[in-house]
């Protein structure tokens, strides 16, 4: 169940419209990044504290939610509270303006800030997949990738204006690159800047454009990049490489590539995060008498140790014989299951070693097979 609104903000169910507001204000500042360190706790907090205000700052939707509850009052809030990571799909409009407010655009990542500085605008960001193998995800590697990708038009150097003449400074943002709209909210003043749509936010207009890139500032091209891929990765493991994505219009930076990795089976390990899991066949005599199996793990041959009456199934532990953790610090186990051969073939002389085996133990066993006793007088 949802936190009740009212509890969340602290105010009971006849609060006016000004308890409210004084109360989310309060709350507000309680869960602010400057006072709470900037956990992600706070923030999930504040979110939920704000919707909250949302619904009950407006009379239709606070009446609907006291008498419906959530459902009714049109939020999509549901029973696992909002759902966290970029887009952030129901954060829009003022609701994302306060939050930005608070927190800065880096307190939502894929949030851009509204009100920050002019300029071109950046590069979008991207995603591609690469696949790596096993081994490489285990240990890490450096890999290249080719990615269709913008680049800065060399010709222009970015600008987009053809060389030796110059953009000029856009008349309807005055170079700023953005136009503000200022607005009332209940935490003051908020000032809304949006890129110019006159000169695309870059602040300048070009008469003469390249032709390199047609005033773009930025061409399509394959790029080699070199992926550095960390110890200890798994599959599905996302590497955001901040800035190496395509470049913006006219010169503006470039946006982030995110790189989802795929990383191969092994034939031999199974992977569980950092530990490894495997399997050792160990013939009958060597289960019973004991043996020593050589067993080769990612770090090389090892030397196992199977000690006299090993049952099959039973699992040796290896400490720090997995995959290193991906925050650098140690390695995970590696388990191995020993598996028991129950040979399926048997040589004549084998086979009347097993039945002298069976007298001795006093164990009742069927009878030579005809094919074995035909192969034994050959
Ligand atoms: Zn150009
Ligand atoms: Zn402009």
């Amino acid at each position: 169940m949802p936190a009740d609104y009212y509890d969340l903000l602290g105010v009971d169910r006849n609060a006016t419209d000004e308890q409210i507001k004084r109360a989310y204000r309060k709350k507000a500042r309680e869960l602010h990044p400057d006072s709470t360190g900037g956990d992600s706790g706070s923030e999930e907090k504040f979110k939920e504290v704000s919707l909250a205000y949302e619904v009950l700052r407006d009379p239709e939707r606070r009446r609907r939610y006291d008498m419906f509850g959530p459902e009714g009052s049109g939020n999509q809030f549901g029973p696992g509270g909002p759902a966290g990571g970029f887009g952030d799909p129901f954060f829009s409009g003022s609701l994302s303006d306060l939050f930005d407010s608070f927190f800065g655009s880096s307190g939502m990542s894929g949030t851009r800030g509204r009100s920050g500085r002019a300029g071109p605008e950046r590069g979008q960001d991207v995603e591609t997949v690469m696949n790596v193998s096993f081994e490489e995800a285990a240990f890490g590697c450096e890999k290249d990738l080719t990615v269709e990708t913008l680049v800065t038009c060399e010709v222009c150097s970015g600008s987009g204006a053809t060389p030796g003449t110059t953009a000029s400074r856009c008349s309807q943002c005055g170079g700023t690159g953005e136009l503000r709209r200022v607005r009332q909210s209940i935490l003051g003043q908020i000032v809304t800047a949006t890129p110019c749509n006159y000169c695309d936010g870059t602040g300048e207009t070009i008469a003469s454009k390249c032709n390199a890139c047609k005033g773009e500032g930025r061409i399509r091209e394959s790029l080699h990049i070199s992926v550095s891929v960390p110890a200890g990765v798994d599959d599905g493991t996302t590497l955001r490489l901040a800035g190496r994505g395509p470049a913006g219009r006219r010169g503006g930076p470039k946006g982030d590539l995110y790189v989802h990795l795929q990383v191969s089976a092994s034939d031999r390990f199974s992977r569980e995060g950092a530990d490894l899991y495997a399997e050792l066949h160990v013939p009958v005599p060597g289960a019973v008498l004991g043996t020593s199996i050589p067993f080769e793990t990612m770090d090389g041959e090892e030397i196992i140790d199977i000690v006299k009456g090993t049952q099959s199934g039973h699992v040796i532990k290896l400490k720090g014989k997995g995959v290193p953790n991906l925050n650098g610090r140690g390695r995970g186990n590696l388990y191995i299951t020993v598996i028991v051969d129950i040979p399926t073939t048997l040589t004549p002389e084998e086979e009347e070693l097993y039945r002298q085996l069976a007298k001795e133990s006093g164990e009742a066993v069927k009878h030579h097979s005809a094919r074995s006793r035909l192969r034994s007088l050959l």
